[in-house]
């Protein structure tokens, strides 16, 4: 059994859903069917974000609704026939939601409506993409998943129930799985009371991932509009290459240092259960892509990850003493009360510094509980370039024509702060 997500990109529009249609119809079955899981079309779960946030306001989101209104309705309009009951289905869901929208009470809170509401994208793809399926005579179940991914309520950020989840994808969707493809949502959860949840942006992969170790599948694919698992992000870096094959650890730890290959959440449950993870271009189905799996590296290509909008802070006693254990106690106490997650650290004898995503709010509050006891500086609109598994070519690539406010290098990890300059043009 095979799990197989397609993201926003690769449904983006009426052509791309037809192009979703032909992957699946060159898949040889052989009696086991696979569980797809899809995000939301295109960006449509901006856009929610947009919607939620003006009903929240109390403003007029009914323009930004009806766009998306009528981005929805123009693909199925190129999909079905007028008759096709899919329609009825999207106008029934819309209705729902601007019911919804119209009576956002601001005093609730919001990351529980947002769940409510962002929630649509992928109920709205699901549906189309089901119907698509099974006009293409492919056996096909739509599934609900917020019935069976079970999370608690930390809104817009679920954490999953493994025992129940596991307990309602054994006893519900492996049945399923006997006759027919099942078409399911990413990022959606649902609490044991029947809300919803979401697992966080670009949450499907986790998804993939929670099926997959729950159905002890043979393998996940997720579908992207990219050749596989590149080495830098080819809008940012001319010259990129594909990992044809590369290890879990390498993929978390490059996740963790900010690139946006695979949501970060996805390689536990696959590497505990040793099921490969294939990132695979929809473009070119055929082609082999990357896998994730168990291996060993005896090289391998540097990769290049950069972390824009970040902001260095740096500490100092106010009466030149030396920073020491206690009041490096206080600064961390400080950066876990105001949610601040340090992405580099570095101290010397008189000062303390740190990386960290700038939050200009947040960073306030967090400056003025400390100004009593440090001298504080800080500055914005850096950029954070790792470059893990360096070698000096590559270190004087990316460090070339660079201004470094800080640097550090362990054996296999290369990173420093610096102006933000992220588009580079040779390599
Ligand atoms: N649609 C959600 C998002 O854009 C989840 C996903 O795409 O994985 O964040
Ligand atoms: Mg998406």
């Amino acid at each position: 059994m095979k799990v197989f997500k397609f993201g926003g990109a690769s449904v983006k529009d009426a052509a791309s859903v037809r192009n979703v249609g032909s992957i699946m119809q060159a898949q040889l079955v052989n009696g086991h069917y696979i569980l797809v899981v899809v995000s939301a079309m295109g960006k449509t779960t901006n856009a929610l974000e947009k919607v939620i946030e003006k009903a929240y306001q109390q403003q007029d989101f009914r323009p930004e609704l009806n766009n998306l209104k009528a981005y929805h309705v123009n693909i199925a309009k190129d999909l079905f026939s007028t008759e096709h009951p899919v329609h009825a289905s999207l106008q029934e869901l819309f209705r729902q939601l601007e019911e919804y929208l119209a009576i956002i009470d601001p005093t609730t809170l919001f990351d529980f409506q947002y769940d409510q509401v962002v929630s649509y994208g992928e109920l709205l793809a699901s549906i189309i993409l089901q119907h698509y399926l099974q006009d293409l005579a492919l056996p096909t179940t739509w599934l609900d998943c917020r019935s069976i991914i079970r999370t608690d309520n930390l809104w817009r950020e679920g954490r999953v129930d493994w025992g129940a989840t596991q307990t309602k994808i054994q006893e519900v969707v492996k049945p399923l799985l006997q006759n027919a493809h099942v078409i399911t949502q990413g990022f959606l959860g649902g609490t044991a009371e029947g809300l919803t949840t979401t697992l966080g942006r670009e949450g499907s992969d986790y998804s993939a991932a929670i099926f997959a170790h729950s159905l002890a599948a043979e393998s996940v694919t997720i579908w992207k509009d990219v050749a596989g698992l590149l080495n830098a992000d080819p809008k940012l870096f001319p010259n990129t290459v594909l990992y044809e094959e590369i290890s879990y650890q390498e993929t978390v730890e490059m996740a963790y240092y900010g690139a946006s290959v695979i949501h970060p959440k996805t390689i536990k449950p696959l590497a505990t259960s040793h099921i490969p993870l294939l990132v695979k271009s929809f473009l070119n189905p055929e082609a082999p892509g990357t896998i994730i799996h168990d291996c060993r590296h005896e090289k391998i290509a540097p990769a290049y990850i950069l972390k824009q909008n970040q902001c260095l802070i740096s500490f100092q006693e106010k009466d030149y003493a030396f920073i020491n254990e206690n009041n490096l106690s206080h600064i961390f106490a400080a950066l876990a009360n105001f949610r601040f997650k340090i992405n580099l650290m570095q101290n010397s004898a008189i000062s303390f510094s740190i990386c960290t995503d700038y939050d200009e709010t947040r960073l306030q509050l967090f400056r003025q509980s400390l100004q009593e006891q440090f001298h504080i500086h800080y500055n914005t609109g850096l950029t954070l370039f790792t470059i893990k598994n360096y070698d000096e070519a590559s270190v004087n690539f990316l460090t070339q024509n660079k201004t470094m406010l800080l640097e550090q290098r362990s054996r296999t990890t290369f990173q420093f702060v610096s102006k933000a300059e992220p588009v580079l043009t040779s390599s």
